[in-house]
């Protein structure tokens, strides 16, 4: 939205109070983030002048619609997810009225793919960028509200994308993170069969200077063989793969709509640190799901520490209204779900502490992302953008390079280390 409104004319302002249009791309996914939201938007209409529109866009507003009106006044227009694209055409039609009814546009049909008015699907940060390769989700998951809000998959096509990571690498992008709600379903739904495969073939080929490409969320029984062998084929495809599993007992995956066959799990984990060396791993876990009891979380637990995953993130049940899960109410108390939150990452701390310290006195790339008083911060393969570890290393290196380091110390997530001496480091 923001390249579109830039490309029609509109100016950006980190000043609210000098803003004619406010916009408030909002998240409906779960409660802490509906709150957050919703607070944002609170703040500005009660603090915005009568000249002044207020947009509330997004997820939330695709979900919940003139609920939100209903309980903040003051918002002058609601845009949901599926044509965030007609946002110049609805904020002027907005500047230009008289009324001051809220205006929705909440059509049904997406155009995500089809007419994206020229927007790149990208978000840039620093020398890194996500690139979104689909959009929506056909997955049945009890607990979650992503396909009311987003609708069915869309897969975007594939000239789009290349062209679009074609100019994240003429700006000198180092990382290109390939994002969807479920990546491994890519191309499905465009007749493309084993569609991220051969999405990252391409994709390989056409940014040859792009050293890194990582992939995240991939649905667990559809990372398939020939995906498994082109991640280990192509050094510029990462070592890494998050591979968000939710439950490790059987019964709670079913009642959860989830994949429930926990030997594909152990098969293909174990398949995969066969064929692709020193992978990494991340999965998402959701502890106090209603109905879960204690021994399905003694197995969830066992599960855990069985396939030592190097990166793990965990979830406190949240109730969603009008999701299938929704009949069962949210039954497991607060204390209960932040105990076992609280076991699970305690597991996973004393799991994490020793895979990192299987580092120490390797050498790993770092992809640096900043430094002060001589001390630099980066990346591994290991660690994705906010959500895994750093790499804390001595001097300062330069922002945005990769750069070889020799692991000389480990922490529970993170790991430090200093230039490797084989490399001739400008070090500034
Ligand atoms: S695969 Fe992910 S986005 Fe899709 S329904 Fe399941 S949890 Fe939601």
């Amino acid at each position: 939205m923001a390249q579109i409104l830039h490309n029609n004319g509109y100016q950006h302002t980190d000043q609210p109070e000098n803003a004619q249009v406010l916009i408030v791309n909002t998240c409906g996914f779960i409660g802490p983030a509906k709150e957050e939201s919703m607070n944002a938007l609170q703040e500005l209409a009660s603090n915005k002048n009568s000249d002044q529109i207020l947009i509330a866009a997004g997820c939330l507003s695709q979900r919940y619609g003139s609920a939100i009106t209903k309980e903040i006044s003051g918002i002058d227009g609601i845009i949901g997810t599926r044509r965030w694209m007609d946002i110049v055409d609805i904020t002027d039609k907005m500047r230009k009225r008289k009324s001051n009814k809220t205006l929705y546009h909440l059509p049904d049909v997406p155009h995500v793919g089809k007419d994206e008015k020229g927007a790149l699907r990208v978000a840039i940060q620093g020398s890194s960028a996500y690139l979104k390769i689909a959009d929506g989700c056909r997955r049945p998951c009890a607990f979650c509200a992503i396909p009311l809000i987003k609708g069915s998959h869309i897969s975007r096509p594939i000239d789009q994308i290349i062209e679009e990571a074609q100019h994240l690498q003429s700006i000198g992008t180092q990382e290109i993170i390939l994002i969807s709600q479920d990546t491994t379903d890519y191309g499905h739904d465009i007749g493309i069969k084993n569609g991220l495969a051969m999405l990252l073939k391409k994709l390989v080929r056409a940014v040859p200077e792009v050293p890194w490409i990582r992939i995240m969320y991939a649905y667990p029984g559809y990372v398939t063989n020939e995906l498994i062998e082109t991640i280990s084929t192509y050094p510029q495809i990462l070592p890494y793969l998050d591979m968000p599993l939710q439950h490790g007992n059987k019964s709670m995956l079913r009642r959860m709509k989830r994949p429930a066959n926990l030997n594909w799990v152990y098969d293909t984990v174990n398949q995969m640190r066969e064929k692709i060396p020193n992978l990494a791993i991340r999965t998402t876990f959701i502890v106090g799901y209603p109905g879960e009891t204690e021994d399905e979380f003694q197995d969830l637990l066992n599960f855990v520490e069985d396939l030592q995953f190097d990166r793990l993130g965990a979830f406190q049940f949240s109730y969603e209204s009008q999701t299938t899960s929704a009949p069962l109410g949210d039954p497991v108390s607060k204390k209960t779900k932040k105990d076992r939150f609280e076991r699970l990452m305690h597991l996973q701390q004393n799991i994490s502490l020793n895979n990192n310290q299987r580092f120490i006195g390797k050498n790993l790339d770092v992809l640096i992302e900043g430094y002060d008083n001589g001390i630099s911060i980066g990346r591994s393969y290991r660690d994705a953008p906010e959500i895994d570890g750093t790499v804390i290393i001595e001097g300062n290196l330069p922002i945005g390079q990769i750069s070889n380091i020799q692991i000389t110390g480990a922490m529970t997530y993170d790991l430090s280390g200093i230039p490797s001496t084989t490399q001739n480091i400008n070090l500034i």
